[in-house]
């Protein structure tokens, strides 16, 4: 995550670790101008607007969406969101798939790869409106895959985020129209399972 500590009284918007157009052709240039540069910025100068005299100023992302109702959870989850969801990606790579421990648990707790990515997109198909599907991890290391309507996000059951996919309609709509499972499908090439996997080491 880049940053969940607000600067001077603000929270930012993350700078992409990767150019406009290295994630095409599954995620195009176009998609991701308007998804980081106008929806994820919006939600940042929402919050950074309604911050003054809230009594939440100096508070991370985590502890706003944990501790408010509302529209300032609203809009901190949807910045926690898309922090975690922009610095998971990698230009395409074909038979992209996790490897070292993380692939190990993956493979014990759903079978397969396949498997797994065959529930995950389940629950991304299935997911009614605006939201997230994730896969996190407990406690005890277990892995778990939720559905989360509009800005929620797992920290809210006591789990730690380690991969998401944007079920949002301006994730998707301007290159697969109203095809979100075509549009799922093809984000298995650019998840960065580095990025995965250091989340879930760190513990
Ligand atoms: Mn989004």
């Amino acid at each position: 995550m880049k940053q969940t500590m607000p600067i001077e009284g603000k929270f930012e918007l993350m700078a992409l670790p990767y150019a406009p157009e290295a994630l095409e052709p599954v995620i195009s240039a176009n998609t991701l101008g308007f998804h980081h540069g106008k929806h994820l910025a919006a939600y940042v100068n929402n919050l950074n607007a309604a911050l003054p005299g809230s009594g939440l100023e100096g508070l991370s992302l985590e502890e706003i969406v944990l501790n408010t109702p509302g529209g300032m959870h609203n809009n901190a989850g949807q910045i926690l969101n898309h922090n975690l969801y922009f610095s998971q990606f990698r230009a395409p790579l074909a038979g992209n798939r996790p490897t070292g421990r993380l692939a190990q648990v993956i493979d014990e707790e759903f079978g397969s790869f396949e498997a797994f990515k065959e529930l995950f997109a389940k629950a991304g198909a299935t997911l009614f409106g605006s939201g997230w599907v994730w896969l996190s991890a407990d406690k005890e290391g277990n892995l778990k895959i939720t559905q989360e309507p509009n800005a929620a996000n797992p920290i809210q059951h006591g789990l730690r985020p380690l991969m998401t996919m944007d079920v949002w309609e301006h994730a998707y709509y301007l290159d697969y129209q109203n095809r979100r499972p075509d549009h799922l499908a093809a984000l298995w090439q650019i998840i960065d399972w580095d990025v995965v996997a250091t989340r879930y080491e760190q513990e």
